[in-house]
């Protein structure tokens, strides 16, 4: 049975050399020019191909976590590693931040790992080519039509089209839409990974500053995830690993508050630091902990006077500036969306979907795979790990149906 896999990003990849492997007539089709868009921009460049470790915390969907925990832990990670390692050639090194790159930080030698790959297995790539519609023939099997008209005719074929995420890069939404439009439901998008957007000007100022910090998200003033890391201000908001992290819950939610504590140190540490008197200055004390631009503006923010010495510091305004150095909830409206996340929540339903095979149980003979389906990872690999695991399932599943 012939196949046609919508989609050269790594899901689509993964399914296609994997499906042509075990001899079945792949072709896959890509609105692009150059497949691997996503791939290529990954990592800053470098392509964060797989995370050290893996658990079912790594990712998030509103559906069945046991199912994600199943498809996820279903080609374990040691082997895809070993894949990428041993099958495509491509050596990796792990990092202390436990995200796995290739040694030689070239996000390209992946892509063209895949592509040659997927050249050898026999499979076929057409670049160039955006497909506008799915429709089921009447003897069996798909006819899919593109943007210039031209009809292909597959037997089984499969939804690889990615999410919403960095539409230049081609995935804007098209497979999502042409999934609803064959029978399947969608559990609300959003996007991920993505920095956030304050419209409080004064900390615009700080763009370039960057720290390490510890982010609790709170809902009713209970705290539902926290996570330690680097944090960056932009011109517009707020960005770096511990923001993008958490910046779901404020892209999906809405109804969250990002505690942050400064410098990683809760509200004793801070009040130790204060509370030790002397002549120092506070403005002099809080800058030997955050940068000298941060630390005026906390002290501003906590109405306290900058040079008064901290022998001279009254309880009560110990307390107010421990509390801002430590509780403060960091002033978000916003995130600066698709454009610039790295991944899109939301998506197809698990429950639509076979977790043996991945494929549809609205539409028989189509397959979904990669960041189309309702799963969104963390920060550190999560994402391509994902990818690679269900393009695979995909692929032996299609090989399976014969
Ligand atoms: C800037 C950036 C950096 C990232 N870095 C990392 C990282 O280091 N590690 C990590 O794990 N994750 C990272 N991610 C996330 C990761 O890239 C994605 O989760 C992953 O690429 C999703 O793979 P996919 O194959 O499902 O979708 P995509 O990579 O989006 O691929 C889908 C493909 O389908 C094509 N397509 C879409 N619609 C059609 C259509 N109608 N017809 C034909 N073709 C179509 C698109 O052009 C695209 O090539 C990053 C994302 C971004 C945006």
């Amino acid at each position: 049975m012939s196949v046609i896999v919508i989609g050269a990003g790594a899901a689509g990849l993964m399914t296609a050399i994997v499906a042509a492997r075990c001899g079945k007539a792949v072709t896959v089709v890509e609105t692009r020019p150059e497949p691997g868009a996503k791939i290529r921009v990954s990592g800053g460049g470098r392509c964060n191909v797989l995370p050290s470790r893996v658990s079912v915390d790594d990712f998030h969907t509103k559906g069945s976590r046991h199912v994600m925990r199943n498809i996820v832990m279903s080609w374990p990670l040691a082997k895809v590693r070993a894949f990428f390692e041993d099958d495509l050639r491509i050596p990796l090194k792990d990092e202390p931040s436990g995200k796995v790159f290739p040694v030689s930080d070239r996000s390209r030698d992946v892509v063209e790992a895949l592509l040659a790959a997927l050249r050898k297995s026999g499979g076929v790539l057409r670049t160039s080519c955006r497909i506008e519609r799915i429709e089921r023939r009447d003897t069996g099997g798909f006819q899919l039509v593109s943007s210039d008209g031209r009809k292909l005719e597959c037997d089984q074929v499969v939804l690889a089209s990615g999410g919403l995420s960095l539409p230049k890069s081609g995935s804007d939404g098209a497979g999502l839409n042409m999934a609803v439009a064959l029978g399947h439901g969608m559990v609300p998008t959003y996007p991920a990974l993505v920095p956030l957007l304050s419209n409080e000007r004064r900390w615009n100022t700080l763009s370039g500053v960057s720290l390490c910090a510890r982010v609790k998200v709170e809902r009713d003033r209970r705290t539902i995830d926290e996570a330690e890391g680097e944090m960056l201000f932009t011109h517009r908001g707020f960005s770096g690993p511990v923001i993008l992290d958490m910046s779901h819950y404020v892209t999906r939610d809405r109804d969250v508050a990002l505690r942050v504590h400064w410098g990683g140190c809760d509200v004793d540490d801070w009040s130790s630091v204060l509370g030790q008197g002397g002549r120092a200055t506070v403005a002099s004390t809080v800058r030997r902990h955050l940068s000298r631009r941060l630390a005026a503006l906390l002290i501003d923010h906590a109405a306290i006077e900058p040079t008064i010495r901290l022998s001279e510091l009254r309880l009560t305004d110990r307390e107010q500036l421990a509390d801002v150095l430590s509780r403060f909830v960091l002033p978000v409206n916003g995130s600066e969306g698709y454009a610039t996340a790295e991944v899109t929540g939301g998506g197809i339903p698990l429950a639509e979907i076979s977790p043996q095979t991945l494929e549809s149980r609205v539409v028989p003979g189509l397959y979904l795979c990669g960041e189309i389906i309702d799963v969104a990872g963390r920060l550190g690999g999560y994402n391509f790990l994902w990818a690679w695991v269900t393009g695979h399932k995909v692929g032996r599943a299609l090989a399976a149906a014969g």
